[in-house]
């Protein structure tokens, strides 16, 4: 990001470009508050409230060869995630699905794999926490080029220290920003002994979701299990693992699961939109040493196919 008078701008330039960036570009124009915008041009004020006390609220969704996946229920938990903040909208969730239909044709992101990412925040300058109920909040829609989903990639989970936060603390099912310090510090944590991805219990012991995912556990007995959603984000990952896992003749339930669980564990998985479903390789523990391995099996793999046939489909927004 670029700083002056207060200003920063969303360009990316090619010297703070991070490295894993290199080549997956930003789209050309950002949607912000009814207008197309050069992607370059489009500021935040420094003041920015949300930006000194989090509470902005933000989607992902991805895009495959033109085809966005379940766009309308990115945008409709974006609303719901924006009213469990306060924040109002000056924009129907109708207005905003055509938005990113038509940003999606802006920025030609028919070509591979695009991240979606809109954006909605509270503009308030007057650094006071107090936030006027009568001002609408900013919104703003970018695009980015991501790596397409790899059937061979595995992740190492590192268990974190740092646990989710009650429901009462903290409201699981909106994504905003605030809830992502512990993800953030959990990830951090987990890249320190060598993970990419961070197990996150819940304050209670129970096993909650990862920094950015949530989890499944395929038990010896063929039964597939997933954490109930009192602490971890409902992702519209999740949601459709567990609808497409009985047509696939897969018994798929939501339970509660502890450490303990674990030792009757054949397979285990990974799902997000960034990442689809990513097979976990092990899971380290770094307050007793141990490591518990899992095996790349046929369930996560038989999802793996079926999650990709449907969100290659033409006909899934
Ligand atoms: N949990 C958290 C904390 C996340 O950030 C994400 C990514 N949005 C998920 C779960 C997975 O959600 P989805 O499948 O909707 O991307």
């Amino acid at each position: 990001m670029q700083a002056g008078g207060g200003i920063i701008t969303w360009a990316l330039t090619s010297t703070n470009k991070p490295k894993d960036m290199t080549n997956r570009a930003l789209g050309p124009y950002i949607w912000k508050n009814g207008e197309f915008l050069e992607s370059s041009s489009v500021t935040i004020h420094a003041c920015t409230h949300s930006l000194h006390y989090s509470g902005s609220v933000f989607e992902g969704i991805a895009c495959y060869y033109g085809a966005i996946f379940k766009l309308k229920e990115h945008v409709q938990r974006l609303f719901s995630s924006a009213s469990l903040v306060s924040l109002r909208l000056g924009f129907e969730v109708p207005e905003v699905v055509d938005a990113i239909k038509a940003l999606v044709q802006m920025n030609s992101c028919k070509d591979g794999r695009f991240y979606i990412r809109p954006i909605v925040w509270c503009d308030g300058s007057d650094l006071s926490i107090r936030k006027r109920s009568e001002e609408l909040a900013q919104i703003a829609i970018f695009t980015k080029e991501i790596r397409p989903l790899n059937p061979n990639a595995e992740v190492n989970l590192v268990l974190s220290s740092w646990t989710k936060a009650s429901g009462a603390s903290s409201p699981h099912q909106c994504k905003t920003s605030g809830n992502y310090l512990t993800s953030i510090l959990a990830k951090r944590e987990s890249e320190k002994f060598g993970g990419g991805e961070a197990l996150l219990l819940d304050f209670t012991g129970k096993v909650a979701e990862c920094g950015s995912a949530n989890i499944f556990f395929l038990q010896k007995n063929g039964i597939l299990l997933t954490p109930k959603t009192n602490c971890c984000l409902n992702g519209i990952t999740r949601q459709t693992v567990l609808e497409l896992a009985p047509k696939l003749g897969i018994d798929a339930q939501e339970k509660d699961i502890f450490l303990t669980d674990l030792n009757s564990v054949s397979e285990v998985f990974l799902t997000g939109t960034a990442i689809g479903i990513l097979p976990v390789r092990s899971l380290f523990c770094p307050k007793d040493g141990l490591r518990l391995e899992f095996s790349r099996g046929p369930v996560a793999s038989l999802l793996f196919e079926a999650y990709f046939k449907l969100v290659s489909s033409k006909h899934v927004t």
